[in-house]
């Protein structure tokens, strides 16, 4: 048995009425996120101001508290002058809007002082009404409603109609295997979505071969190929779109769309088919997340351990002439997926390192070739003979990785740079080694490092 917190999202089909309370939280949120932002930016004008004028650390105005606790004390304060409306909605939209705000300026802050990874967070900014329309909502009656399993709830709004069955959601919650914490109503790509953040006691059953072993080689030509010699096609979704993408976009040229110079108002026109091309993409994406999630079950529920390389994506996505394709393939979302799928039915999911040579090493005999060009779709070893298909040759390798235990396997780690996780951090350190990203460093990778993660 696992406890995981897990997203139901599902499609609205609010009433005209119910669509336009949705859009006016939406609204209150932004309103809430500017109002506490203008505050904050202000404050710290005054302070830097006033520190120009050499006044000492004493006189200056008071620095405001950045916490949601706070803000939302002020604005409860407040909210009748600057907002007389504000009955109109309900508290948690104003509420989401100072917790996001608070948290923005948190990641800006610990980002600044170098507590927080990655890139570097910048202040936040005022939304405007063209940013997405989203609203959270963490207390107050908000659920799935009625016996039909077409109806979803929430605080101020009521009840409101399904696109989709939420039986899926519905079953758990009366299995009493799952509480919904919170919800989010947003507005993406033309429809009203509505995601719950549920806690999930799962108890999925172990894979069909727990002792299994799978090498799983990501690639363009092919999605996968396994090291069962199975080819998992790629589907080519954006590709197939293209024809239908490319006729819109001309369309959409020949209208009068949005100019930020002459503050010209896009045509209806121009509206109808910049709404057409969203709809195509979220059709794409939809297409490609539903391929990856079958095929990322179907391996965690047939082999107990599954071996997936850890490839550059961001170093791929540069080159201009793969960066299409290696979107169009998922590459690190089918990693992710894997992670956890895994951990859920306690298997393992085992990321090879970087510079591990799949495709250069032969499967047979373990020589490493010094160059193979990405043209060789052939492997042909040099020391044994063997005459193998490029990417089945790697997929065995990655196979072979994790009972051989050269190389550095990271397993169930979520995805992400591994050079910035912490895990890989704290190996890199107790060798005393500092990890580097831009060279292939061999000695510090050679180690034995098998971390148990989950
Ligand atoms: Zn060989």
């Amino acid at each position: 048995m696992t406890a995981v917190v897990q997203a139901y999202q599902f499609a609205l089909d609010p009433t005209p009425e119910q669509e336009a309370m949705l859009r006016s939280h939406c609204g209150a949120q932004r309103y809430a996120f500017n109002w506490g932002l203008a505050r904050v930016k202000a404050n710290l004008g005054q302070r830097e101001a006033e520190k120009s004028y050499g006044l000492t650390a004493d006189d200056l105005t008071p620095a405001l508290s950045w916490s949601a606790w706070s803000l939302r004390n002020d604005w409860n304060q407040a909210k009748t002058g600057v907002a007389p409306w504000w009955a109109e909605n309900s508290k948690e939209a104003y509420a989401g809007g100072l917790a996001n705000l608070a948290a923005g300026l948190a990641n800006w802050k610990d980002s600044r002082s170098g507590q927080r990874k990655g890139p570097k967070v910048r202040f936040p900014r005022f939304k405007g009404k063209r940013a997405g329309l989203s609203c959270r909502f963490t207390t107050g009656a908000f659920g799935l409603a009625g016996a039909g399993r077409r109806h979803g709830q929430l605080p101020r709004i009521g009840v409101i109609r399904t696109h989709e069955s939420t039986r899926k959601l519905a079953r758990r919650l009366d299995a009493g295997t799952a509480r919904i914490c919170s919800a989010v109503v947003s507005f993406r790509r033309g429809r009203w979505l509505v995601s719950f953040s549920v806690e999930i006691t799962r108890q999925d059953p172990a894979a069909v071969h727990p002792t299994g072993v799978v090498g799983v080689d990501l690639g363009i030509k092919s999605l996968a190929v396994l090291s069962t010699g199975e080819v998992v096609p790629n589907p080519r979704h954006l590709e197939a779109a293209q024809r239908d993408l490319r006729r819109l976009q001309r369309q959409a040229a020949r209208r009068h769309g949005l100019d930020k110079r002459t503050k010209a108002v896009p045509s209806a026109g121009w509206r109808k088919t910049q709404a057409r091309i969203a709809r195509l993409h979220a059709k794409v994406a939809c297409a490609r997340r539903d391929g990856l999630h079958k095929l990322s079950a179907q391996l965690t529920s047939t082999y107990g351990t599954v071996v997936v390389e850890d490839l550059n994506v961001a170093g791929m996505m540069s080159n201009r002439r793969l960066a299409r394709h290696v979107a169009g393939v998922g590459m690190a979302e089918f990693r992710r997926q894997v992670a956890y799928k895994a951990a859920w039915r306690g298997g393992r999911a085992a990321v090879a390192d970087r510079w591990f040579p799949s495709s250069k090493t032969c499967s047979g005999c373990g020589a490493v070739k010094a160059k193979l060009r990405l043209s060789e779709r052939t492997f042909i070893c040099g020391q044994c003979g063997l005459v193998l298909d490029r990417d089945l040759n790697a997929a065995l390798n990655l196979a072979a990785l994790v009972s051989s235990r050269s190389w550095r396997v990271t397993e169930n780690e979520p995805g992400g740079n591994p050079c910035k996780t912490g895990t890989r951090l704290a190996a890199g350190t107790a060798t005393g080694r500092p990890l580097c990203r831009s060279t292939p460093c061999r000695e510090a990778t050679a180690h034995d490092t098998l971390s148990h993660v989950s």
